[in-house]
């Protein structure tokens, strides 16, 4: 690391900071990053890592985008798609860069094919096929090659000894998502796993590389990463150091992505007391904890549990982070669900349309937090009756995650599934009597798939619920 460090003294230092974007997690739950990968900034900084007001540098927006944006001409040197046999453009690219995580073939709803793209980075159209940024510039649409997003982080890295480049976006200071994390989060991690355990760059980017995996629905290796850097952290830092304290946090979304909820809900009572004593009751760090105990209450069936600690929760990030902050953004979308869960369809369409338009402003339209929102707001739409509205919503939203996150992520599943409820809900209408058929094959359809690849995760029962609903409503037996 370069001098120009400003980490502060030995080893994790002050607040782990949350990602604070909602980072592909798909709900409204953020993990944190710790404060050793998060206080590494050349320069600047202040106010750690991507917490507070990260969102509201004013970075010059403009030097990126330019040459980014989808050529939708026809650029002969670009065919539609997999850049998967020729190798050509890209020379020594990782074996993980050809696996893409989305499929560039499907076309968003909203028109607009993609066609061809060039790298944000290098200009080029060249393959392999560039891949979405996965940050917040252009509404998470720019695409970059992942190997030269790679070249800017190792440069950063050697050149002032900042990590970010490893976790965010210089321009909009957003920490990457999807495919673009999962590659550079691998790269880091190869280049520093044989460090000693309690070595500053291995533990950044073990738990990077744990949040990436957790993200990609690759819930075990993420939770036997996050079980190693917490007993590492207890013993170097102790119990109630912040790292610590973030890495419990980090480990309790693994176990509830898991279905393993008593084990979410005890880390994250045990972490709130502490930040609480530590850090304070209107901390971010313990707000953002609350609001991920919240989601473990809504996610065992504890609604109104879930729903009073939610509205605390989100009264204090109003007023500590700004009402446009995405972490406050997040528990609006997290008490809007609650708030449909419970019934409340009316309550919940208000709350997660004015949501989703400050999160389309804030975040873009692709974003994981909004999608997730969008998909919510499909899902009350169609419980109050309002069903063109809604198929329309989801069919677009599921589109867009299909698109970014690939058909077998968890928050595509959750939309098919959705928007097949919306669907046989629809086929009430005479003229619509085939969105029945439509909609219970999708929602089976998905169902096995949440069955197969996310066994235990909530929305898994969520979706069984609507199939059993379907089935007896049919009179079949289950
Ligand atoms: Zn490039
Ligand atoms: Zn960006």
């Amino acid at each position: 690391m370069g001098s120009g460090s400003s980490k502060r003294g030995k080893g994790p230092a002050a607040a782990a900071t949350t990602g604070g974007n909602g980072n592909g997690n798909a709900d409204d739950r953020n993990s944190a990053t710790l404060s050793v990968a998060s206080s590494l900034a050349g320069g600047g900084g202040g106010g750690g890592g991507g917490n507070g007001n990260g969102d509201d540098d004013d970075t010059n927006s403009a030097t990126l985008s330019v040459a980014s944006s989808l050529s939708r001409g026809s650029d002969s040197s670009c065919s539609s798609g997999d850049g998967e046999s020729h190798g050509g453009g890209g020379g020594g690219e990782p074996m993980w860069a050809s696996q893409q995580v989305f499929s560039s073939t499907t076309s968003l709803s909203g028109g607009g094919g993609l066609g061809c793209v060039r790298c944000s980075i290098c200009k080029a159209a060249t393959r392999p096929t560039p891949i979405p940024r996965g940050c917040c510039c252009r509404g998470d649409s720019v695409m970059a090659h992942l190997a030269c997003a790679l070249q800017l982080a190792i440069d950063a890295e050697e050149r002032d000894g900042d990590w970010h480049g490893w976790l965010e976006c210089r321009t909009c200071k957003a920490r990457f998502t999807g495919a673009m994390q999962h590659g550079l989060a691998l790269e880091w991690w190869a280049r520093v796993a044989a460090n000693s355990e309690a070595d500053e760059h291995r533990l950044g980017a073990a738990g990077n590389l744990a949040d990436s995996h957790r993200n990609q629905g690759n819930y075990a290796e993420a939770a036997g990463l996050e079980e190693e850097l917490l007993a590492v952290l207890k013993r170097v830092c102790g119990e109630e150091h912040l790292d610590t304290l973030a890495a419990a946090g980090n480990l309790a979304i693994t176990y509830a992505c898991q279905g393993k909820h008593a084990e979410a809900t005890r880390l994250q009572e045990d972490e709130l007391e502490v930040r609480k004593r530590v850090q304070g009751e209107e901390h971010p760090d313990s707000l953002e904890t609350a609001g991920n105990l919240a989601a473990s209450h809504c996610d065992q069936g504890n609604l109104a549990a879930a729903a009073q600690l939610q509205e605390v929760v989100l009264a204090a990030k109003k007023r500590v982070l700004g009402e446009q902050h995405r972490s406050t953004l997040a528990t609006a979308g997290g008490l809007g669900n609650t708030l449909l869960l419970q019934g409340k369809h009316a309550a919940a369409e208000e709350l997660l349309r004015a949501t989703l338009q400050q999160q389309t402003l804030v975040l873009g339209a692709d974003h994981d937090l909004r999608l997730y929102t969008a998909t919510t707001l499909g899902q009350a739409l169609s419980a109050l009756g309002r069903h063109g509205e809604a198929e329309a919503l989801l069919r677009e939203t599921q589109g867009r995650l299909k698109f970014h996150r690939g058909g077998a992520a968890q928050a595509t599943l959750r939309a098919s599934s959705v928007l097949g409820q919306a669907l046989v809900a629809r086929g009430g209408e005479r003229a619509r009597a085939g969105a029945v058929k439509e909609g219970s094959a999708l929602l089976a359809k998905t169902h096995a798939k949440q069955e197969a690849l996310f066994p235990g995760h909530a929305e898994t029962r969520r979706s069984a619920a609507r199939l059993e609903a379907l089935r007896s409503r049919r009179g079949e037996s289950s």
